[in-house]
């Protein structure tokens, strides 16, 4: 690797790539490394300390018809990593957190649930990478073979009426902003002082697998920084189409895909498309702001 860093780099077979945001990466002071077996907050510990790898090595290998064979391909190192890993990547899975910063979120993944997610987006819009994208972070199930994963700052969605939301987002004569609790003490936020505010004013209600969830929504720096990073993961996979599952009409769905639609998926889906137990992203998040936001970069980037 090159010795310069300009920190808005993410890492693929061993390779930065600039993305133009700030990227904290696992191999930095305060990152976050999923490659370890050691406690990350080992001041904080679990009852049961989870033992061994929080990821798989590599990548499964895909036949033509989306099958996932068994043979693992160990692309760390190798020459190939890079073509290899292109046939594998077609899907980026966005979720929220339920935890509310990044170092909660890294703290349950790593030191409870021995769980892993190549990306975590803080509050302030700050990314952090947690292992090469040539290695598969356990996320969602089924999309993890073929998958980007992110985990972004949020503490999600609810029942409407939740005492939840009322409790983490008060309001001044601004509008809402995120309070945490106080049994967090440190949050991690990089950027000191930093407010965080939904990109909207009103929690947004909505409906994911036909039933109805309240959230607030995510931060504009969220927005930021997930489009940069999305426009980065569209150029360098090209097989992750900028898009999301569509229903007839042509409108985000806000249900899971059957299996033969999640086999035939290239491209973006939320936690929520790959099963039907979870909400995340939830209903505040901005499908069709986001995916215009993406392709019109994309758009612009492809111009001579
Ligand atoms: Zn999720």
């Amino acid at each position: 690797m090159p010795p310069e860093r300009r920190g808005d780099e993410i890492v693929v077979c061993g390779k930065r790539y600039s993305i133009g945001t700030p990227v904290v990466l696992w191999t930095d002071p305060g990152g976050y490394d999923a490659y370890s077996t050691e406690l990350r907050f080992p001041d904080e510990p679990p009852k049961d300390a989870p033992q061994g790898l929080r990821y798989q090595p590599g990548r499964k290998q895909l036949s033509a018809d989306g099958q996932v064979l068994e043979r693992v391909l160990a692309l760390s190192g190798s020459s190939r990593c890079r073509d290899e890993l292109d046939l594998a990547l077609d899907q980026f899975v966005l979720h929220y957190d339920v935890c509310g910063t990044s170092r909660q979120c890294f703290k349950i993944l790593h030191d409870r649930r021995a769980l892993s997610v190549h990306f975590l987006l803080d509050v302030d819009g700050t990314l952090y990478q947690t292992l090469d994208l040539s290695d598969t972070a356990w996320h969602a199930r089924q999309a993890n073979p073929r998958s980007v994963g992110i985990e972004i700052a949020n503490i999600g969605a609810y029942a409407p009426g939740s005492a939840t939301l009322d409790e983490w987002y008060p309001r001044d004569e601004l509008g809402p902003y995120l309070r945490f609790p106080e049994w967090m003490k440190e949050t991690g936020v990089r950027s000191a002082g930093f407010v965080a505010r939904p990109a909207r004013s009103e929690r947004v209600l909505g409906r994911v697998h036909g039933r109805p969830y309240e959230m607030h929504d995510l931060t504009p720096q969220q927005y930021d920084a997930l489009v940069e990073l999305s426009v980065a993961l569209c150029e360098l996979f090209p097989r992750i189409e900028p898009d999301a599952p569509r229903d007839a009409q042509g409108r985000v769905r806000w249900d899971a895909l059957s299996a033969d639609e999640f086999r035939d998926f290239h491209g973006i889906l939320g936690h929520y498309h790959v099963t039907e137990d979870k909400q995340d992203p939830g209903p505040a998040f901005d499908w069709e702001l986001y995916l215009e936001r993406v392709r019109s970069r994309l758009a612009s980037r492809s111009q001579p």
